[in-house]
């Protein structure tokens, strides 16, 4: 039996992943030998509210006893986002190592990009991000808080280690995809001490890796490609800030941010690792019902891979191409006007054959 440690959060994160357990309960209904077992946290928003923390000490502790984690997200309007952000979702990250954050981007089946004559072969990328240091290192201070000489510091911190482990699976990648091609994303043109370090591993690293083309864009310059020629581009490595900000714009270009999956992975399976559509609380819509849940269903995807359960990963992949393609039963932000809940009925019947 998979255990699952499903964490919900705050805002829409707990309207689409209750749907992504749905789901994934149908799911295990019809796959020979795909055993589920789901464990609600109640950590969030609330969780603080009541006991002044988002998650209790011992937590990431106790996650480890799982086989995956199952996240929605966090935030609330009425708390600071440092706090919701450090308090639950980085403390997993960084508690467990999951130093690398995989974000695959594609155009699904009968989704139009916001990009003129774009086909959906023209868009598959993959994404990956430095998760565990970089520009949220967590490192830095304030002095004279109030004052007129008030003084904030974050320090970026690169280190050997970090860097090469994440640019060796990122490299990995790359070798795995049909292409072979991985994009180094930089800022060595500015920032002058971490990023140049980061371009020379990046240079000893491909040495072994001869069969894997690489090149190398500016931060800035990326932007530009990923709009005007978003064919040229396979695999891309960023640190994680800037990662962080390509990968909206990527989800925006695939279609909608409610789409886009993530994984927050410990590459070296000492820990579980950690799966969640890329989308926020989305104050605006939550309560509402009408959450996009694709990217909570795609981040199930990568997470039965992840499981080795390729067969499940493959039906459920196969479920959220056929629900967009049909375009029966769509969100708003995807130009439709179904629910959250109604598209959970639709991918139930799609994945029990009752709509084939
Ligand atoms: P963050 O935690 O990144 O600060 P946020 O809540 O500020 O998150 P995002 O999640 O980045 O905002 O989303 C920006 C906007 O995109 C939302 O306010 C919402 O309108 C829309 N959006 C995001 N996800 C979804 C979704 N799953 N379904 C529908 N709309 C979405």
């Amino acid at each position: 039996m998979y255990k699952i440690a499903v964490i919900p959060g705050d805002g829409i994160g707990t309207e689409v992943i209750n749907s992504g357990v749905e789901v994934l309960q149908a799911l295990s209904k019809i796959v020979p030998n795909l055993p589920i077992g789901f464990n609600h946290f109640d950590w969030g928003a609330k969780y603080y509210k009541e006991n002044g923390v988002m998650m209790p000490d011992e937590g990431v502790d106790e996650l480890k006893d799982y086989n995956a984690i199952y996240f929605g997200s966090a935030g609330v309007p009425d708390i600071p986002d440092h706090i919701t952000l450090w308090g639950l979702r980085l403390k997993i990250c960084q508690g467990l190592d999951q130093y690398a954050n995989l974000r695959p981007v594609k155009l699904l089946p009968g989704i139009s990009s916001p990009l003129k004559n774009v086909e959906e072969k023209d868009i598959d990328w993959s994404f990956i991000r430095e998760n565990s240091e970089g520009e949220y290192s967590g490192i830095g201070g304030r002095s004279h808080r109030g004052y007129s000489n008030d003084t904030a510091m974050d320090i970026t911190l690169f280190t050997k280690q970090g860097v090469e482990r994440i640019q060796k699976f990122a490299f990995e990648i790359a070798r795995s995809r049909p292409r072979k091609l991985l994009t180094l994303v930089t800022k060595s043109n500015a920032q002058k001490h971490g990023m140049i370090m980061w371009d020379e591993i990046f240079k000893e690293i491909s040495e072994d890796y001869r069969d894997v083309n690489t090149d190398k864009m500016l931060v800035d310059a990326m932007t530009t490609r990923m709009v005007l020629d978003p064919k040229s581009i396979d695999t891309v490595v960023a640190s994680n800030l800037h990662a962080d900000i390509l990968t909206d714009l990527a989800a925006s270009l695939s279609g909608s941010m409610g789409i886009a999956p993530t994984a927050n992975l410990d590459p070296d399976k000492r820990h579980p690792s950690m799966f969640e559509p890329i989308h926020g609380s989305a104050f605006d819509i939550m309560g509402k019902g009408i959450a996009n849940p694709i990217g909570s269903y795609w981040s199930a995807v990568m997470m039965l891979e992840n499981l080795g359960e390729l067969q499940a990963a493959q039906k459920l992949m196969f479920a959220i191409e056929k629900l967009t393609k049909d375009k029966k039963v769509l969100p708003k932000d995807l130009g439709g006007t179904n629910t959250t809940k109604q598209i959970t009925k639709a991918m139930i019947d799609i994945i029990s054959g009752k709509n084939n």
